[in-house]
């Protein structure tokens, strides 16, 4: 598979190179930049053939099978649609867009034109939540009655740019880690939330975005979710837990992008350690995705999961500055 990168990002450069170059036979073969110099700098440090300023001049390239999108969050709508009507696959960073209608346009007109749409929501590949998902799945903590997410981190100085100081370009909190935490708990529980209220602020970093917010969400099935995620916490460590009628699953440092953490279970039985899978989080979502493209099984996280995840992130924020119990819109997905 033949890749175009749509987007001189540092995840890029940090996972997803490495992780779409250690799938079999893929390739990258240009990178998208706003400016010339820094693409060119950045496909010169990253081995990449080509890089260019102009969107349909890349995607032109009839040789390229799919395009990573991972440009800033407003930039997300307009790339992957345009990725889309010239008929690439399209793995596109959360959240999907700035708007419920815009993520939906992307899904709706991927399904149009017939291509794979997935979003790179990395939690979900990870052996520990796969581990996690299997005890909950079969019964082993009874029926949940609770979670709670513990996703307050220290932002890297590298990353204290747009994303706490540039609500146009999808800065704070909400966008950012919420997201991962409303896809992470739909992947446990195979449910979506209703309603959620929240609190939101700033505390050290955020300038005219939120850096940490609060959040309580119901599901349908009568389940509770706890949320807190944060830019400013040094020394907090991350988090999930889960609390069923028959047991209770305690996951420490495994809302991350490597493969780390620890799980214990608790039961009637006393208290073990899960034991889980330590593979690379990013080349195994890429896997599931090239799979996809050949027609076998669907990407690990799709456009649903995108439009369902940024729907819980903008209920939240809109909690947070009503004060009010928000319902979740799904927009019909
Ligand atoms: P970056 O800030 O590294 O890159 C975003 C854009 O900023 C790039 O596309 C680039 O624009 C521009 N940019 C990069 N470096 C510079 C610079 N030195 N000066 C000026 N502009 C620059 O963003 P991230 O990689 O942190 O995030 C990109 C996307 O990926 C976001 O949507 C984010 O939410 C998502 N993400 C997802 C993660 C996951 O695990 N799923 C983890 C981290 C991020 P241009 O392309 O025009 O050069």
């Amino acid at each position: 598979m033949r890749w175009a990168l749509i987007g001189a990002s540092r995840i890029a450069s940090s996972y997803m190179i490495n992780a779409i170059r250690a799938q079999e036979g893929a390739e990258i073969v240009s990178v998208l930049s706003s400016s010339a110099e820094r693409g060119e700098a950045y496909a010169r440090e990253n081995g990449i053939a080509q890089s260019f300023t102009d969107l349909d001049a890349q995607l032109a390239d009839e040789t390229v099978d799919a395009v990573y999108v991972s440009t800033t969050n407003e930039k997300h709508h307009a790339q992957a649609l345009a990725a889309i009507a010239a008929g690439k696959h399209v793995l596109c960073e959360k959240p999907l867009a700035m708007s419920l209608e815009e993520a939906a346009d992307m899904v709706r007109a991927a399904a149009e034109k017939g291509v794979v749409f997935a979003t790179n929501h990395h939690l979900r590949n990870a052996g520990s939540h796969l581990a996690i998902r299997d005890l909950i799945s079969s019964g082993r903590i009874g029926k949940v009655l609770s979670a709670r997410v513990f996703h307050a981190v220290n932002l890297p100085d590298a990353l204290r740019g747009w994303r706490i100081n540039d609500a146009a370009a999808g800065g704070g909190v909400i966008p950012d880690i919420t997201v991962h935490d409303a896809d992470t708990i739909r992947f446990h529980l195979g449910e979506d939330p209703v309603e959620v209220v929240a609190k939101a602020g700033t505390s050290g970093l955020g300038e005219g975005v939120e850096d940490s917010v609060m959040s309580v969400w119901s599901m349908p099935s009568g389940a509770m979710v706890q949320s807190h995620e944060s830019f400013t916490h040094r020394f907090a460590g991350t988090g999930i837990e889960f609390h069923g009628t028959d047991g209770s699953i305690f996951a420490r440092n495994v809302m991350t992008q490597e493969p780390v953490g620890e799980i214990r279970l608790v039961t009637a039985e006393g208290e073990s350690a899960v034991p889980f899978e330590t593979h690379n989080l990013y080349e195994y979502s890429l896997g599931l995705f090239g799979k996809a493209v050949n027609g076998i099984g669907g990407p690990s996280a799709d456009g649903i999961d995108g439009i369902k995840s940024l729907a819980v992130a903008l209920a939240v924020r809109e909690a947070a500055q009503s004060a009010k119990a928000v319902a979740v819109n799904y927009g019909g997905f």
